[in-house]
C-alpha cells in the first residue's frame, strides 16, 4: 500500500465539500425533508431502539432543555478544533470569544439565576476540558473536524446501499506513516478496554480512509488505525487513549449492520426495545404516556405531534 499516496489524498482532500454536519442538525432526511442518509448516530440509535429513532429523528421531539453533558462535549470539541484549525494558519485562538459564541444561546439574562449559574459552570467546565486536551495531547492532525458522505459497499459481492453514510471525524492523524481517525469524547469514568474494539463510529470513520486509500490506487490496505481520544471527567480530569483498527471483517459487518438498519428503517419497524440503555434515554416520559412530564420536557407541539403519532 502507497501510504504516502494515501496521506497526500488525504491532505488534498480531494473533492471535499462542506456538508451539513450531521450531529448538528440531526434532522435532515428524516420526515421526508432532504435526502436521506445514515449516519453513526443514526446507525447506533436504531441498534439500541428503534422506538427511540423514530422519536428522535422521524417525530423530531427534542428536550426543550438540552443535556448538560451533551453541551459540555460540544463545547470541548469546539475549542479543540479551533485551536487546530489556528494552529495550523500559524495563529491563535481567542478562547472566550468560541465559548462566547457557543453559549450565548444557552446562557440567557430571562433564564432563572440557578439555571444560568449552572451553563456557566458548564462552559468553564469545559474550558478545562478543552485545556487539557490541548497541553496533554500533543497532535498535529492531517484533518480536523472532516466531514464526508460516501457509498456503503458490500465488499464480497459489490452491492452498495441506495443511501450514503455521512459523517464528521474528530481529528485525523498520520502516525507511523497511516492516516488514523480520531474520535474526542469527554466522558463521566474511563472506558472499558473492549468499547473501542466494537465502536462502529470508529469503523465507519476507517471506513472512510479505506475509501481515500483506495481512490489512490494503493490497494486494500490490511488495517487501519483507529483511536479514542477519551477525556474524563472526574475531579481532576485525564486523558485515556484507546487505539485499535479496523479491516475487512469489520467493514463486512458494517455493510451487513447498515443494510438491515436501512431496511428496516424504510420498513418503519420502529419496536420498544425497553433496557438498561433507557436510563440514558431522553423519552422515559413518553414510553411511560406520562403526559405532564411530556410537556415539560418537549413542550406542548411534540405532545401534539405524539398524540397524533398514536404514541401516546
Ligand atoms: S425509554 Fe427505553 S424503550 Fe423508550 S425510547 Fe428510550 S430506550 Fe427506547
Amino acid at each position: 500500500m502507497q501510504i504516502q499516496e494515501a496521506a497526500k489524498a488525504l491532505n488534498t482532500g480531494g473533492g471535499h465539500q462542506p456538508l451539513a454536519l450531521p450531529d448538528g442538525n440531526p434532522f435532515q432526511g428524516g420526515n421526508g425533508e432532504g435526502e436521506f442518509y445514515l449516519s453513526k448516530s443514526r446507525l447506533n440509535r436504531y441498534i439500541a431502539c428503534p422506538r427511540s429513532y423514530l422519536l428522535h429523528y422521524d417525530l423530531v421531539i427534542v428536550p426543550l432543555r438540552p443535556d448538560r453533558d451533551l453541551l459540555i462535549g460540544r463545547s470541548t470539541h469546539r475549542l479543540i478544533a479551533a485551536h487546530h484549525l489556528a494552529r495550523k494558519k500559524e495563529e491563535f485562538i481567542d478562547a472566550q470569544s468560541v465559548l462566547d459564541s457557543f453559549w450565548s444561546k444557552y446562557i440567557q439574562k430571562e433564564e432563572p439565576p440557578e439555571d444560568r449559574q449552572d451553563m456557566e459552570a458548564a462552559r468553564t467546565e469545559s474550558f478545562r476540558y478543552a485545556q487539557l486536551f490541548i497541553r496533554d495531547v500533543p497532535l498535529d492532525p492531517l484533518e480536523i473536524e472532516r466531514d464526508f458522505s460516501i457509498p456503503l459497499i458490500d465488499l464480497e459481492n459489490g452491492d452498495t446501499l441506495p443511501v450514503p453514510l455521512v459523517g464528521v471525524i474528530d481529528l485525523v492523524d498520520q502516525p507511523n506513516g497511516i492516516p488514523r481517525p480520531l474520535e474526542i469524547k469527554t466522558r463521566a469514568r474511563k472506558a472499558d478496554a473492549w468499547q473501542v474494539r466494537v465502536a462502529l463510529e470508529l469503523t465507519c470513520y476507517a471506513w472512510w480512509v479505506r475509501q481515500r486509500i483506495m481512490e489512490t490506487g494503493a490497494g486494500e490496505p490490511d488495517e487501519i488505525p483507529v483511536g479514542y481520544v477519551n477525556i474524563i471527567k472526574t475531579k481532576t480530569p485525564t486523558i485515556q487513549w484507546q487505539t485499535d483498527c479496523r479491516t475487512i471483517v469489520d467493514f463486512l459487518a458494517l455493510y451487513n449492520t447498515a443494510r438491515a438498519v436501512y431496511e428496516n428503517i424504510m420498513d418503519r419497524r420502529f419496536y420498544l426495545n425497553p433496557g438498561t440503555h433507557c436510563n440514558w434515554c431522553d423519552y422515559p416520559a413518553v414510553c411511560g404516556k406520562n403526559k405532564d412530564a411530556i410537556v415539560r420536557n418537549f413542550g406542548d407541539a411534540a405532545y401534539l405531534r405524539l398524540w397524533e403519532a398514536d404514541l401516546i
